[in-house]
């Protein structure tokens, strides 16, 4: 490659109403590496309508030059009209790399991006090292079961990280960075986002629970959910979770979702049912004090990260679980001090 000294690494800010997501400084903390290792300098960039301020923010805390490109027509997030609007200026902003997030609306922009560009590109990840002949990066697969270890054979490249893999980048002392305005006409998009609608899910009271029972698609069907609401009804304080693909398929609503573009949860005592562990889905629940996993693969990914694993069929385990515990007088009896996390 030919990274000269002013070759940059371009990070693609996310934001929704008004706000940056905290994912854009683990973002950052990605950028910095690549530039050392690579020799380039970090920049960063915000598309949509009224986004100097956000472009602000990020030029006070990390000191870099931050392009804020207003969008015609681009009042809310749309994939397709970033992804022109980037086409379009990367080139002259010397970007030799594009870091965006592992996130639906990363997701949207960023592979069709790749291949406008002839770019290669990198989804997903995890991790950077220096190889012998450039930067090396890894992610996991097959739900966590594999690392894949990967390096680019074409560039620029655009990558996509994985959220909470990258430790945020604190707050640089390099002072105020600048702060460009770009103001692009509306790009020739071959769709137009209509209508944003929030609250596509009620509120299933994961924040407040000391006790989330997940459940995911190892649940079977429906009908299954019931077993697990049982369970979660031993507790005083208990909600029932569940992964991306259960409320995919309706069995519960997306207000109950856990994870990357779900809610993020840390309770007391988070009980992992039919959950392989893909970290879409681990990222939104690491943080719980004690977590239980109960599922028939032996390799699931959620083992790594559980404190007490269950090989087995949920449907034989928990209703032999609620028959013990009906054993109780007072299931109430159950709420005592939950278990914390050792050491
Ligand atoms: C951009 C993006 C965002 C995403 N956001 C999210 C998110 O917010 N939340 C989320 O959860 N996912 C999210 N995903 C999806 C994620 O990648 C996984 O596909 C998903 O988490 C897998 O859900 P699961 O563990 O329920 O299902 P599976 O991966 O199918 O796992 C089912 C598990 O149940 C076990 N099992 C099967 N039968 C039984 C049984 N009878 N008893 C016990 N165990 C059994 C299986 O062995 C397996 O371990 C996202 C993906 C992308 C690309």
């Amino acid at each position: 490659m030919s990274a000269g000294a002013k070759s940059r690494v371009v990070v693609v800010a996310e934001h929704s109403q008004g706000r940056l997501s905290p994912v854009n400084w683990e973002l950052m903390a990605c950028a910095g590496q690549m530039a050392r290792v690579l020799g380039l300098e970090v920049a960063a960039a915000v598309l949509g309508q009224g986004v100097e301020p956000l472009a602000g923010e990020i030029a006070q805390r990390t000191g870099v030059k931050v392009w804020a490109v207003e969008v015609e027509g681009m009042a809310a997030f749309h994939g397709e009209a970033q992804r022109l609007a980037l086409a379009q200026l990367l080139p002259a902003w010397r970007a030799q790399a594009v870091v965006g997030a592992h996130s639906t609306s990363g997701l949207d922009w960023a592979p069709g991006l790749a291949a406008r560009l002839e770019a290669a590109y990198l989804p997903g990840v995890e991790g950077l090292s220096a190889g012998p002949e450039g930067p090396r990066f890894s992610r996991t697969a097959h739900y966590g079961k594999v690392r894949e270890e990967l390096a680019p054979t074409a560039w620029p490249l655009v990558l996509t990280v994985q959220p909470g893999t990258f430790p945020a980048a604190p707050p640089g002392e390099a002072g105020h960075g600048e702060v460009e305005v770009v103001r692009l006409p509306a790009p020739p998009c071959r769709s137009q986002l209509l209508e944003v609608v929030d609250g596509a899910g009620t509120d299933a009271g994961l924040g407040r629970a000391k006790v989330v029972v997940a459940a995911g698609r190892g649940v079977g069907q429906a009908e299954n959910l019931e077993l697990l609401r049982r369970l979660a009804g031993l507790f005083s304080s208990a909600a029932l979770a569940g992964s991306r693909p259960v409320c995919d398929l309706g069995w519960l609503g997306y207000g109950h979702q856990v994870g990357l573009t779900g809610a993020t949860v840390s309770p007391s005592l988070y009980i992992a049912c039919g959950i392989s562990g893909a970290r879409q889905h681990t990222v939104g629940m690491q943080g719980s004090g004690f977590i239980v996993a109960i599922s028939n693969d032996p390799q699931a990914a959620i083992f790594n990260l559980a404190d007490v694993c269950i090989v087995e069929d949920l449907t034989v385990l928990i209703p032999a679980l609620l028959e013990q515990a009906s054993g109780y007088s007072d299931p109430a009896s159950l709420q005592g001090d939950l278990p914390g996390r050792p050491g």
